[in-house]
C-alpha cells in the first residue's frame, strides 16, 4: 500500500510525526509492506512551490492507494489566484472523497462527562453549503453589492444517495441504527430530498432502524443522551459542526479521527483544524491523526480483503484506548504527557500487540 504523507500546518507536523511512526510500526508488525511517500502541502508548499497544493502533487496522490493529510491552516488560505487553495477541499473535490466518516466514542479511564457512547457522524463531503466545492469553477458565494452576500447550497440526488448508502452499510456493521439529521422544516426542498432519499436507500436495509431529527434539536439531544445514537447521516456543514461537538463530548477534539472516502481513494485527516494556539508546544493530542491512520488502513483492508490491514487498524485503536486507560495521554484528555510521549505510549503498546 502506497500512502502519500503531507504533514500540514500548525499542530499537523507534530501529530503526523506520531502517526507516521505508528504506520511504520504497524507495517513491520503486521507485514503490510507500506510505502510512505513524504511531500508537502499548505504553508510549506506555498513557500516552496508558490501554491498550497500543485497538480504534480495531485498526480502523485492519484497514483497512490491512500493519503494522510495533516491539519491545514484553512483560514489562512483566502485567495486562490495567489496559490492559496484549501488543501482539504482540493483533495476532497479532486478525488471525489464524498464520505467523511467521523467516529466519536468515550474511553475507559477518562472522565465521561455524559456517560458512555459510541457513534459515527457520516457527513456528505462534496457539496452542500460549501462555497469552495459546490460549483465547477468560481465560488458559490457572491458579493451582490458591498452590503449583500448570497451563498448557494447545492444538494444533489446522486450525492444524497451515495452518502445514505455509506451510512446504512456502516450501520450494518454496528448497532443497525441510522439517524438522519436535517433542517427540512426550513430547507424544505433540499433537505426534504435528503430525507426522502435516505429513507429510500434505507428500505434496502430492513434490519436497520431509521429515524430523523432536526439539526438544532439534535444539538440538544446529543448533549442530553449521546448513547442513543449509532450512525448519524447528514449534509456537509451540519456534519462539520455536529462532528466537532461529538468529538468534544467524547473528551476532546483531539480524539476526532476522520476518514474522507470515495470510490477509489481515501484520505485520513484529523477532524479538527491546525489549532495554531497550541502549535509547536508539544501539547497537541496525536490520537486524532493516529485514529485517522487506523481508519485509512481499515478502508484499504476492506477493499482489498486484507485481514492484516484490518488487524493493524484494530491494534492501533486498541493501543490508543489502552494508553488512555493507563493515563498515558495528553492534557486535553486528563493526562500529563506531551504529544511525543503520548505517541510513544501508543507505539509501545502497538509493538507489544
Ligand atoms: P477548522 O476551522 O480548520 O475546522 P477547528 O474549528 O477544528 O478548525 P481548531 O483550531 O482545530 O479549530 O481547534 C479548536 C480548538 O480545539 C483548538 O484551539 C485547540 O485548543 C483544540 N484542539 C484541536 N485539536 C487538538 C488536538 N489535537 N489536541 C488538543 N487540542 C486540540
Amino acid at each position: 500500500m502506497k500512502i502519500v504523507v503531507l504533514p500540514g500546518d500548525g499542530i499537523g507536523p507534530e501529530t503526523m510525526a506520531v502517526a507516521v511512526e505508528a504506520l511504520e510500526e504497524a507495517s513491520r508488525r503486521f507485514g503490510l509492506g507500506l510505502q510512505l511517500e513524504h511531500d508537502v502541502a499548505g504553508h510549506a508548499s506555498l513557500q516552496r512551490h508558490g501554491a498550497t497544493v500543485t497538480p504534480a502533487l495531485l498526480e502523485k496522490v492519484r497514483a497512490a492507494d491512500g493519503l494522510m493529510l495533516g491539519s491545514m491552516a484553512t483560514y489562512d488560505f483566502k485567495d486562490e489566484s495567489k496559490g492559496e487553495i484549501n488543501p482539504s477541499k482540493f483533495f476532497r473535490k479532486s478525488l471525489d472523497l464524498y464520505a467523511n466518516i467521523r467516529p466519536a466514542r468515550t474511553y475507559c479511564g477518562m472522565p465521561a462527562r455524559l456517560g458512555e457512547f459510541d457513534l459515527v457522524v457520516v457527513r456528505e463531503n462534496t457539496e452542500g453549503f460549501y462555497a469552495d466545492r459546490n460549483v465547477e469553477s468560481g465560488g458559490s458565494e457572491m458579493l451582490i453589492t458591498p452590503d449583500v452576500v448570497v451563498s448557494l447550497r447545492r444538494i444533489t440526488r446522486q450525492c444524497c444517495e451515495r452518502i445514505a448508502r455509506t451510512a446504512f452499510e456502516l450501520a450494518m456493521t454496528r448497532k443497525k441504527h441510522v439517524t438522519i439529521v436535517h433542517k427540512a422544516n426550513v430547507l424544505k426542498i433540499g433537505d426534504g430530498m435528503f430525507i426522502d432519499i435516505c429513507r429510500q436507500v434505507g428500505r434496502e436495509f430492513p434490519e436497520v432502524r431509521v429515524d430523523d431529527v432536526i439539526v438544532d434539536a439534535m444539538m440538544a439531544h446529543v448533549v442530553r443522551a449521546p448513547e442513543r445514537y449509532d450512525v448519524v447521516v447528514t449534509t456537509n456543514m451540519f456534519g462539520d459542526i455536529l462532528s466537532d461537538l461529538t468529538a468534544e463530548l467524547s473528551g476532546s477534539l483531539g480524539l476526532g479521527g476522520s476518514l474522507n472516502a470515495g470510490r477509489d481513494h481515501a484520505m485520513g485527516q484529523a477532524a479538527h483544524g491546525s489549532a495554531p494556539d497550541i502549535a509547536g508546544q508539544d501539547i497537541a493530542n496525536p490520537a486524532s491523526q493516529l485514529l485517522s491512520a487506523a481508519m485509512l488502513l481499515n478502508w484499504y483492508g476492506q477493499r482489498k480483503g486484507g485481514r492484516n490491514f484490518l488487524e493493524a487498524a484494530a491494534a492501533i485503536e486498541q493501543a490508543i484506548a489502552a494508553a488512555i486507560a493507563a493515563g498515558q495521554c495528553t492534557r486535553d484528555v486528563g493526562g500529563s504527557l506531551g504529544t511525543r510521549a503520548a505517541g510513544q505510549a501508543v507505539l509501545d503498546r502497538l509493538r507489544a500487540a
